[in-house]
């Protein structure tokens, strides 16, 4: 099975992207988690991700497709949950090309809405335990206006596939709403 879970920042897309990696034996691949594993490493990759990654701007699609592209080939077999990528409709024309060459494609697009008022207030709370440099109030202002910008389009891009899910509650509560888009 193949999931795409999308929605702005801190709409809670890494928790219960967790939670469906476990339930149904997905690998997790979060782009912001496995970039900031590049910077820690001090690869060449992080060091060229850094500088968009601490303005809160998006990492440049060529990298971050074949970043995403080396660990699906060398995962092949798998079934996968994207959390935070695609970010940009031609990071999903990519994934879709790529997907098309594997005979693979997507089971299911998950789209968490949350208020904007809320998913600052948790962003911020968020930055005070995080220790990430990209949570400052500023740089969390900039993510929110690049999701609306460059990934909110995707909600079109996929359109008639994307499963609207309320992202406003307790995370049981939310993980029990996508639990009941996905037939298994
Ligand atoms: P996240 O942990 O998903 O909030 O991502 C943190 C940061 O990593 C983002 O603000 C971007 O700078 C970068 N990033 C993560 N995923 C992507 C992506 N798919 N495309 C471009 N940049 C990304």
């Amino acid at each position: 099975m193949i999931i795409v879970i999308m929605g702005p920042p801190g709409a809670g897309k890494g928790t219960q992207a967790k939670i469906l990696a476990s339930k149904f034996n997905l690998l997790h691949l979060s782009t912001g988690e496995i970039l900031r594993n590049e910077i820690d490493k001090g690869s060449k990759l992080g060091l060229k991700a850094k500088k968009f990654m601490d303005q809160g701007n998006l990492v440049p699609d060529k990298l971050v497709l074949e970043m995403i592209e080396k660990i699906i080939l060398t995962n092949q077999g798998e079934g996968f949950i994207f959390d935070g990528f695609p970010r940009t409709v031609p990071q999903s024309e990519g994934l879709d090309s790529l997907l098309g060459r594997l005979k693979l494609k997507i089971d299911y697009v998950l789209n968490i809405s949350l208020d904007k008022s809320v998913l600052v207030k948790r962003l911020v709370e968020r930055a005070k335990n995080s220790g990430r440099s990209d949570d400052s109030e500023e740089v969390i202002m900039n993510r929110q206006d690049v999701y609306e910008e460059l990934t909110k389009p995707l909600i079109d891009y996929y359109h008639d596939e994307v499963k609207e899910i309320n992202g406003d509650g307790t995370v049981e509560e939310v993980s029990k709403r996508i639990f009941s888009q996905i037939n298994q």
